[in-house]
């Protein structure tokens, strides 16, 4: 059973905290996999393709992930304690963010990237991609620092158009 927790907004000071690491003994831990569970359930609802445990008040370095396409490979990943593996080329695009409800604003980051962690069972995984998967795997690490979009947005503003409503389901419209 899984339940939905709050989304916790800008302002909120766990947003602002690094999280800390994940004991690999935590991870088998019952009430480990609930937060797991719930973090699936949190970002199916809100609707989001990306949710860190920060948003939901848990500051542990954990985040969701599932672009919820199908002719990649491109989730559902649960990803504790990610780490860069590779950071290539730059791109700017829309961003979102489920913690800053209503705004969109542009920022640039890696085009592509890999990232290594562990799985909800401790074992090894490393996701690798470009585009939204890539901006979106950087969004939510930032989550994991303490950062959002915001502090190196450019053109903040309210979302109107269905692209710009898109991106604030996390990380970024396609270009
Ligand atoms: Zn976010």
């Amino acid at each position: 059973m899984a339940y939905l927790r709050e989304i916790i907004t800008d302002g909120h000071p766990t947003l602002r905290k690094v999280a800390k690491k994940v004991k690999p003994d935590e991870i088998a831990d019952p009430l480990f996999q609930q937060l797991i569970d719930d973090m699936f359930a949190t970002m199916y609802a809100a609707p989001g393709i990306g949710l860190a445990a920060p948003q939901i008040n848990v500051s542990k370095r954990i985040f969701t992930i599932d672009l919820q396409d199908e002719e990649d490979d491109h989730g559902p990943f649960v990803v504790i304690n990610p780490k860069y593996e590779l950071t290539d080329g730059e791109i700017e695009s829309t961003e979102g963010c489920l913690s800053v409800p209503g705004y969109v604003g542009e920022i640039t980051r890696f085009e592509r990237v890999a990232v290594s962690g562990l799985d909800r069972e401790g074992k090894r995984i490393r996701l690798e991609g470009d585009g939204l998967f890539a901006r979106c795997l950087q969004h939510e690490i930032d989550h994991l620092n303490g950062l959002l979009y915001i502090d190196r947005v450019k053109n903040l503003r309210e979302a109107t158009t269905e692209d710009e409503h898109e991106a604030l389901e996390e990380a970024s419209t396609l270009p």
